[in-house]
């Protein structure tokens, strides 16, 4: 009989209502005190978990279990061991031991790991997270779990992330004390990633080499129609499509992930899925296996997943809108505006906090959502500019206002706040969000970063986010700590005052996508940090590595070891491009254009032959064009392949990765002009690969 969805959601997971159903009670209670406060966790009760994970995994078909960890390549990574264990009488039992749940020891020598490869020994090992569920995939029992050098040095995108949120926490717990709030014991935050994608057929995408080895299209003229009629964006689906995000729900429900919205986006063959929000580190967990999963069931129905930031030129790409909060082990959203005063008032702190975060540390969410592939969308009015900003939306913003010069506010309501400023209208939700252009929103309850790469890891913008606001808030506690109770009110009022002075710059509700916000942002002196390479020096710069290091998420050679390992990635992306577009050009495209050339070259000869000199001229310009074009995409390789040597031979990283953006990239583009300009001249058949109108008009 088929499962009914509440009965298949979570099924392979290792969740709380299994453990409390297979854990001796005492053990149980043990282990919710590690997950709930991140106590430590005692041999005993890590034993106890192990037999009833291998039980309930072995009892739903899995005979091998997993590490499951986030390298810096931004994919996942595992090991497989089976269960099994020779019992010495040439029979096997199934085995699983506490310390084998706890530790493993991966070799980490083939997984980036920048400097700290030389500075340290190539061993790492996995520590079990038992914040983010066990989940049974392919009959293999995963374990997500931290990766580290043996020295204790964070090689992953997980340890971070953890450590980020244990900073807000503590800040955030600090504070709550102070407003009074005193059965808070914990803070976490909260996400909800938005994930765009395109589906193309999987025999199309067999026969294009650039998506094969870069994800995106180098060529590739626009077809006669593009996404100009807007009528894909919320478009009924095909029932193709339809059956594939049918399947994919299923897949993701059993593994506990809350699949909840789906619809096709802007450009064609694109679409959208959103999960429910849930603590980041779940989130990030999920975000990874639904972008694996996401690819999987493509390939099951005919279909390739292209993750790619930006496959198609031309046509929209996609993002993940990274939707943030922080929330109290009691249920309370910090970023809900409320409507009593108190709520007022811890809200308008909070709020703050966010603001002075975004405006101190622009520079590094920018670089967290910074990569090659996200560098063709940031800007192009298609997705936030490269700015980053904050949209609060009028209603805030006159709320803002009214703080900041003193004024009463209130439309409806007129009770006034004892901090002076009166009850903040109880706003709508959706009138918040109109603004599409704005890198970082304000949305009713929460904030929307929506600069996120599709194909990356959401973990590196959650962790500056959490970070930079913890710092905020720890910087709000020294203010408030010793402020008597009584003038706590007028405290916060002045403290919040004076923090939309400092940092009101960021915040910018107009539309983001003209040059007159360019011109300004300039004035407001923000930060316009366009490309990767001119993002990541923010990583190494003195104020930023003072973040870090004070909150303790990255180490300083934590952080040398990231900037260089991003650069390496850039830089490495590029290339793989470059040699790409040059194997395609020198074996595909111009041999196919010179074959085109060829065959009405032998047309005019062959009229001439014959004595027919009507259309003989009309051809010969034909001829020509192409012969130039023939010509120009030929030597713009030429130069394309001379200008990577010089590429590969810069020693110094930062300079080479530079080099490659300015050079290298715009070779790239002088080439792809040129065949852009010369493929709509020639008749399907003659190139050995689909066009943008066949890959994105026929599925
Ligand atoms: P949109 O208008 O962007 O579609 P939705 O209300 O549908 O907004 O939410 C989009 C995403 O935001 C969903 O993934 C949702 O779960 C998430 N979200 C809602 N509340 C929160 C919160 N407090 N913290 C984090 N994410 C949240
Ligand atoms: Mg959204």
């Amino acid at each position: 009989m088929e499962k009914t969805i509440p009965e298949l959601y979570g099924s392979l997971v290792f969740s709380d209502k299994v453990m409390r159903e297979k854990l001796p009670k005492d053990m149980y209670k043990a282990l919710r005190k590690t997950i709930d406060n991140n106590s430590h966790l005692e041999v005993d009760v890590a034993n106890a978990v192990a037999v009833a994970m291998k039980q309930w995994a072995v009892e739903n078909g899995a005979t091998h279990f997993t590490h499951w960890f986030q390298p810096l390549t931004g994919l996942t990574a595992e090991k497989h061991d089976s269960f099994i264990s020779p019992d010495g009488n040439g029979e096997v039992i199934m085995e699983f031991s506490g310390k084998e749940l706890i530790k493993g020891e991966p070799d980490a020598s083939s997984f980036p790991s920048g400097g700290l490869r030389a500075t340290f020994e190539a061993r790492g090992y996995t520590a079990w997270d038992p914040t983010s569920p066990a989940f049974i995939k392919d009959g293999t029992l995963y374990i997500p779990t931290a990766f580290c050098s043996y020295s204790g040095e964070a090689l992953d995108k997980k340890t971070p992330l953890l450590r980020s949120m244990e900073a807000l926490n503590k800040e955030a717990v600090k504070i709550l004390k102070l407003l009074g709030k005193d059965d808070v014991t914990s803070v976490s935050t909260t996400v909800g990633p938005e994930q765009e994608y395109f589906l193309i057929d999987k025999e199309d995408f067999k026969l294009r080499k650039d998506l094969i080895f870069t994800g995106r299209t180098l060529l590739g003229a626009m077809p006669p129609k593009g996404q100009e009629m807007e009528d894909h964006y919320f478009g009924n689906l095909k029932p193709r499509v339809a059956a594939y995000m049918h399947d994919l729900d299923e897949e993701l429900w059993k593994l506990g992930i809350p699949a909840k919205t789906k619809h096709n986006e802007v450009a064609p063959c694109q679409h959208e899925l959103a999960p429910v929000f849930d603590t980041t580190n779940v989130a990030v967990d999920h975000n990874q296996l639904t972008m694996e999963i996401m690819k999987k069931v493509a390939e099951k129905h005919g279909y390739m997943c292209l993750l790619h930031e930006k496959p198609f030129a031309g046509i929209n790409g996609s993002g993940k809108h990274n939707n943030w909060s922080m929330s109290t082990n009691t249920g309370e959203n910090l970023l809900n505006p409320g409507k009593t005063p108190g709520d007022n008032t811890q809200f308008l702190l909070f709020l703050s906090a966010v603001i002075k975060a975004v405006d101190e540390y622009a520079d590094l969410m920018r670089l967290s959502v910074a990569s090659a592939g996200n560098d063709h969308r940031l800007g192009a009015n298609e997705a936030p500019p490269a700015i980053i900003s904050i949209f609060l939306g009028d209603e805030l913003t006159s709320v803002i206002e009214a703080i900041e010069q003193d004024k009463f506010f209130g439309k409806s309501e007129k009770v006034v706040m004892e901090t002076g400023a009166s009850v903040l209208p109880h706003f709508a939700k959706d009138t918040t969000d109109r603004n599409r252009t704005s890198p970082f929103a304000f949305t009713g309850n929460k904030f929307e970063f929506r600069s996120l790469g599709s194909s990356a890891s959401v973990a590196s913008p959650n962790v500056v986010l959490n970070t930079a606001v913890a710092e905020s808030l720890s910087a709000f506690y020294e203010v408030l700590k010793d402020v008597a109770p009584e003038k706590l009110d007028e405290a916060v009022h002045a403290l919040v005052k004076d923090t939309i002075i400092k940092h009101k710059r960021v915040i910018f509700n107009g539309n983001g996508y003209t040059q007159e916000w360019v011109d300004e942002a300039a004035k407001r002196g923000l930060y316009n940090l366009k490309s990767t390479p001119e993002a990541l020096p923010s990583f190494i710069a003195d104020k930023n590595v003072a973040l870090f290091t004070k909150h303790h998420i990255y180490s300083e050679t934590e952080i040398k070891s990231r900037y260089e390992i991003r650069l390496e990635n850039y830089t490495k992306t590029l290339h793989i491009e470059t040699l790409t577009l040059q194997d395609m050009v020198y074996k595909q495209f111009a041999p196919a254009l010179l074959n085109y050339i060829d065959d009405l070259t032998s047309s005019v000869l062959a009229k001439k032959e014959i004595g027919i000199a009507a259309g003989s001229a009309t051809l010969e310009k034909t001829i020509t064009k192409l012969s130039d074009l023939y010509e120009k995409v030929v030597l713009a390789t030429d130069k394309l392949a001379e200008d990577t040597d010089k590429a590969e031979a810069i020693a110094d990283a930062q300079e080479q990765a530079t080099f490659y953006h300015e050079v290298v990239m715009a070779d790239m583009e002088e080439v792809r002009g040129y065949a852009d300009a010369a493929e709509p001249m020639i008749p399907d058949g003659y190139l050995p690969y689909p066009t943008y109108e066949q890959m994105l008009f026929y599925v």
